[in-house]
């Protein structure tokens, strides 16, 4: 393929990856965006093996038919509970992917870059290789506690601020020795640098808590997206420069929401802890009110506003079929259905809003928190399925809980809460409940789809 065929091709991709961001923005057309996005990546995948620079497929081919083979399996295979792991891990190989370029980069004897030019090439290099060796560690550790591997509770070395503040120091200076060296001589350095930041990585997400994670996956994303970006222009490639930004930018931006619907600072995450209880929190006292399944059939039936509050137990229990056949019979005798969404709800951003479009529930009825939140006072029912933390008054009244100024679903205003969930367990931040203990509570215990089951079979249609 001629270069200027590559260029118009890598324009097309880019256009493409930018219209498959702005589809993505909304679940009406979430879809057309993936779609948008399949189009560029085939696009840019085609354009990048047919160009000039490729000389032989012996090596490229095997790699493309095993990576193919491999991740379709892997697609084909995730549940739906465990594709926030699958998104780490997946982050993992873009870092991977720019310590691989860079190192090949720098020893490439074909390399004719000299002077200014040079010195630029090896910043090029030195970023890419750091910010992607920070992006490796960090998103195998955030696979493991999210995939429950390794505990969620932050590490806490002493003086851990001043470890990774030492550790990006040495970077510096290593960096600054590295650009002073002639020829290939300054590998070692380069080599070093990497086994830092691969430390670095590790050793930041440690320290990140399990209520923090959700900004973790985000920033990671951002932080691939900018080593993608390094690798372009270590190599010369508009488009990976392009996409790299996009993914960059796109994830920090966010990484910023997701803090925001979490009340926490961007800073305050990195630097981690988040999620140890500083103080000790309340204890929880009192006792939970169990219900029937007859009971809450006659409790929706009867109502005339319902809203119904997705959280991770859903996905474990892949309940949204049901609660989506729940929804259509209870608006089908006049009762107004809604559900309100947490910006952190299950294992992933929009986590619930894809299995209630997967299950066909209309999006009018679907909201997000700040949208409904009020609206709990004048509800007669709230649903609770398998939500735990992004219901827990703590946020609010305990302020030593390590949940504490997170904003929450205020489901407690409503006259009663249904809580469906199959013990008293905590939720993913290991923090207690008081909203289970509440008057107006009741506890609904078991798999949330054999609950919802049974519910369903006693709402007449
Ligand atoms: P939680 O993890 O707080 O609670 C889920 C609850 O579901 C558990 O208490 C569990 O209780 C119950 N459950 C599990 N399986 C079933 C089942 N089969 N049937 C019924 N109930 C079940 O989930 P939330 O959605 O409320 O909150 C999300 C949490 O995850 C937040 O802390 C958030 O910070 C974190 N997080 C979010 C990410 C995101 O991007 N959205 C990413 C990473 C973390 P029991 O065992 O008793 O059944």
């Amino acid at each position: 393929m001629a270069q200027g065929l590559v260029t118009v091709a890598y324009i097309a991709a880019s256009i493409l990856f930018i219209l498959a961001l702005s589809g993505l923005s909304k679940q009406e057309t979430a879809r057309r965006g993936n779609v948008f996005g399949i189009a560029g990546m085939a696009i840019a995948i085609v354009a990048t093996i047919a160009a000039p620079q490729v000389v032989s497929y012996a090596i490229i081919a095997p790699a493309m038919i095993i990576g193919a083979l491999i991740g379709g399996y892997v697609a084909k295979k995730v549940e739906m509970t465990g594709m926030p792991q699958l998104v780490a891990i997946l982050h993992s190989f873009v870092g991977l992917a720019a310590v691989l370029v860079g190192i090949n980069s720098y020893i490439d004897p074909n390399s004719v870059f000299t002077g200014i030019e040079k010195t630029i090439h090896e910043v090029e290099i030195f970023l890419g290789v750091f910010i992607g060796a920070i992006t490796f560690t960090g998103s195998v550790i955030a696979y493991g506690k999210l995939d429950g591997r390794i505990s969620g509770t932050p590490l806490m070395l002493p003086f851990r601020h001043g470890i990774n503040a030492g550790a990006v120091f040495i970077c510096l200076l290593l960096g600054y020795w590295f650009l002073g060296v002639e020829d290939h001589g300054g590998i070692w350095l380069l080599l070093l640098m990497t086994l830092i930041a691969f430390a670095v990585g590790a050793h930041l997400v440690m320290g990140i808590g399990g209520a923090d994670m959700p900004v973790v996956v985000s920033m990671l994303n951002s932080y691939s997206g900018w080593a993608a970006a390094a690798t372009g222009f270590m190599l010369g490639n508009d488009l990976l420069i392009v996409t790299g930004a996009l993914v960059g930018s796109s994830g920090a931006i966010l990484s910023y929401i997701m803090c925001r619907a979490m009340n926490r600072h961007f800073v305050a995450v990195i630097l981690g802890g988040f999620g140890t209880g500083g103080g000790a929190s309340a204890a929880v006292e009192g006792e939970a009110v169990p219900t029937s399944h007859d009971n809450v059939a006659e409790m929706l039936s009867e109502a005339n506003e319902v809203i119904i509050v997705p959280g991770y137990g859903m996905a474990v229990a892949q309940a949204q079929q049901t609660v989506s056949e729940i929804t259509r019979r209870l608006k089908a005798k006049g009762v107004n259905v809604r559900f309100a969404i947490h910006p952190v709800a299950g294992r992933l951003p929009g986590h619930m809003n894809v299995l209630l479009a997967e299950a066909k529930v209309p999006y009018d009825i679907v909201l997000e928190m700040e949208e409904i939140n009020e609206d709990f006072a004048k509800t007669d029912v709230v649903l609770v399925i398998g939500a735990n933390d992004i219901v827990n008054p703590a946020a609010q009244d305990d302020p030593n809980s390590p949940i504490a100024g997170m904003p929450v679903l205020e489901c407690w205003n409503a006259r009663t809460t249904v809580v469906l969930k199959r013990s008293m367990a905590t939720g993913y931040a290991g923090v207690d409940n008081p909203l289970f203990y509440k008057d107006n509570t009741r506890m609904l215990f078991g798999d949330a789809k054999e609950s919802l089951d049974l519910v369903l079979s006693k709402i007449e249609s």
